[in-house]
């Protein structure tokens, strides 16, 4: 095993964040071209591969993997819990001065972490690769997420570089800040960026999938999206303040309005139209406010719970018996899947 590698003086140079969901044909292509890759920039690497919950072969193969290589390591999920938490999950579990997330269908030319790795050692503690151009993405998804970077911009304070997925260097301070974010809706975009560090952006061109298809239908990026923006923003929920006052104040004015044409005019009866008119208006603005006062509730009720992040069924070549993510050497233990209690 790897005791010597993981701690201390063999402690690992680079590790790579891998989350893989259903990926037993992906894996061996990315093991094949990111290994010489990895294996130039330093021998000292580690690769942790969280696996989603997958139902295919993904976890035979990855404990084949790592019979060939010790530092391929493994962290299994007891089931699917998405991207985001597998990416924390195995930030938590790497152990490397510097850690890269990066995707298993090589969309992440993994050529560019020997370029990451060089502004890294210029003194750089984040290394954010952007996307050039995104050709290899449908129109649909292209416009969706300019328009998604557009609204976050101006809704949140956090400046989120558009372009920019989860493929980075983080240096080893910035990770352990990042660790200290227990949050359980979590958009790791924002999070990144919320960092701040010295960062510096390296540009590439992303790639189609090298096997298997992708695991984002629209619905779930809607959701990705919409997670983005309720964790980073309070403005959809204060803006009802405004919205609901312009109401007062038209409805106010038509009020006047009303009330002195009865009293010029007399009163025919008229008004059926105006009056549903104005009431589904009404109705309909009164519950897209509930609706958005429902989605921070409901993230308060998630995060109130404190439930762990993720479980971990097994973890194969990472500190063994222990299922807590790695302590830092004078931290005291805390529950599953939380750093700090
Ligand atoms: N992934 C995961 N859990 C999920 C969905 C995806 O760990 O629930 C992994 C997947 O195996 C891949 C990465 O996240 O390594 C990116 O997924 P994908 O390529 O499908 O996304 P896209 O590139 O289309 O945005
Ligand atoms: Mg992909």
């Amino acid at each position: 095993m790897s005791g010597l590698e993981a701690t201390g003086a063999g402690r690992p140079e680079i590790s790579l964040v891998v989350p893989v969901y259903n990926e037993e044909e992906a894996i061996p292509l990315f093991l094949e071209r990111v290994t010489p890759i990895i294996e130039q920039i330093s021998p000292r690497w580690e690769m942790v591969f969280v696996n989603d919950g997958s139902s295919d072969r993904t976890f035979s193969v990855l404990r084949e993997a790592n019979r060939q290589d010790s530092r391929v390591k493994i962290l299994d999920f007891s089931r699917n819990f998405g991207k985001e938490i597998a990416l924390t999950a195995g930030i938590d579990h790497s152990t490397g001065r510097a850690v890269v997330p990066i995707d298993v269908d090589l969309q992440d030319p993994p050529e560019l972490i020997v370029e990451m790795v060089a502004k890294w050692r210029e003194g750089y503690d984040v290394v954010l690769a952007a996307r050039k151009d995104r050709s290899s993405d449908s129109w649909a998804k292209r416009s969706t997420a300019s328009a998604f970077y557009r609204v976050m911009g101006r809704l949140s304070s956090v400046d989120i570089p558009s372009n920019v997925g989860d493929f980075r260097l983080m240096d080893r301070r910035a990770v352990e800040v990042l660790c200290q974010y227990r949050e359980r809706q979590r958009f790791m975009k924002g999070l990144f960026a919320s960092l701040g560090f010295r960062q510096v952006v390296v540009e590439y061109a992303r790639p189609e999938r090298s096997a298997g298809e992708t695991k984002f239908r629209p619905l779930r990026l809607w959701g990705l999206a919409l997670e983005g923006i309720i964790s980073f923003s309070t403005t959809p929920l204060k803006i009802w303040t405004y919205i609901g006052a312009s109401c007062a104040l038209i409805s106010t004015l038509y009020m006047l309005w009303i009330i002195g044409k009865t009293l010029v005019l007399g009163n025919p009866v008229p008004g059926y139209a105006s009056l549903m008119t104005v009431m589904l208006f009404m109705n309909g603005i009164m519950l897209t406010g509930l609706g958005v006062i429902g989605e921070y509730v409901a993230r308060i009720f998630n995060e109130v719970k404190a439930r762990p992040l993720y479980i971990v069924r097994e973890q194969i070549g990472l500190d063994e018996g222990q299922t807590e993510p790695r302590l830092s050497d004078d931290d005291a233990p805390s529950r599953y899947g939380s750093r700090r209690a």
